[in-house]
């Protein structure tokens, strides 16, 4: 990881540079959060869902190797995980602070990056955890879409655009689904999230850097929390 500075880019600035790790099941919000704290304070959101899909669509042999199991809800290798998101974290943009998004999801990861970390003189800032009810997950996961421009979020029963057929935010035509947000591979999702990546809950419970939210209300709602615990804790 390249050495990490403060920056002064964005109109809410943060004093130093953070590493933030947002969890919670499939359906949380972590997405959708991740991108708005990215607005709000100039941090960069790393999600591995992300640069494991970019792999895929590009045809790399991670991204090979990692599609079944992503396609069947599991969890990918850590070494597949942790080779991408390495890449990523050698690029410049990623010095101001990040926001991981669905990494670490086990025990190893979790390590691996404490190491990653200590070799740039860092530690993990702050774990969030984003409490949901599994249920209301599914629902959450089933009926999700994006625009295919943007990356705005929709959804068939919560949040249609305004003029149907056509995002609010940019006006683009075309929308897509994540081939694995369907009920069954949900299912599959939460199990591995209870199984693999909740018990780092307590890990960070442990270290001192965890802070929970209450994240069934509405967007703004829980964006609001999460903003206040980042001004909180770059103070
Ligand atoms: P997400 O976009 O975070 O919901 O991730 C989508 C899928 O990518 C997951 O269901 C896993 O198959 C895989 N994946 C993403 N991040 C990780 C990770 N840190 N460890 C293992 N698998 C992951």
């Amino acid at each position: 990881m390249r050495e990490l500075g403060a920056h002064s880019k964005t109109s809410e600035t943060v004093s130093k540079p953070l590493v933030l790790i947002l969890m919670g099941p499939p359906g949380a919000g972590k997405g959708t959060q991740a991108r708005m704290l990215e607005d709000r304070f100039g941090l960069i959101q790393l999600s591995t869902g992300d640069l494991l899909r970019g792999a895929v669509a590009a045809g790399t042999p991670a991204g090979l190797a990692a599609s079944s199991v992503m396609q069947a809800g599991g969890l990918v290798s850590d070494e597949i995980v942790l080779a991408v998101l390495q890449d990523r974290l050698a690029e410049p943009d990623v010095a101001h602070g990040v926001i991981l998004d669905g990494f670490p999801r086990t025990q190893g990861q979790a390590a691996a990056l404490d190491g990653l970390l200590a070799r740039s003189g860092l530690s993990v800032t702050a774990a969030i955890s984003l409490e949901v009810e599994d249920e209301a997950m599914i629902a959450r996961v089933a009926g999700r879409y994006t625009c295919a421009a943007c990356g705005e979020g929709y959804h068939d029963d919560f949040k249609h655009p305004v003029k149907a057929g056509v995002c609010d935010k940019c006006g683009g035509t075309a929308f897509k689904r994540r081939a694995d947000d369907t009920a069954e591979t949900a299912r599959a999702r939460l199990e591995a999230y209870h199984a693999q990546t909740a018990p780092l809950i307590a890990h960070y419970g442990r270290h001192g850097v965890l802070e929970t939210v209450d994240a069934m209300g509405d967007i703004a709602s829980v964006g609001s929390a999460l903003g206040a615990i980042v001004q909180r804790i770059s103070a």
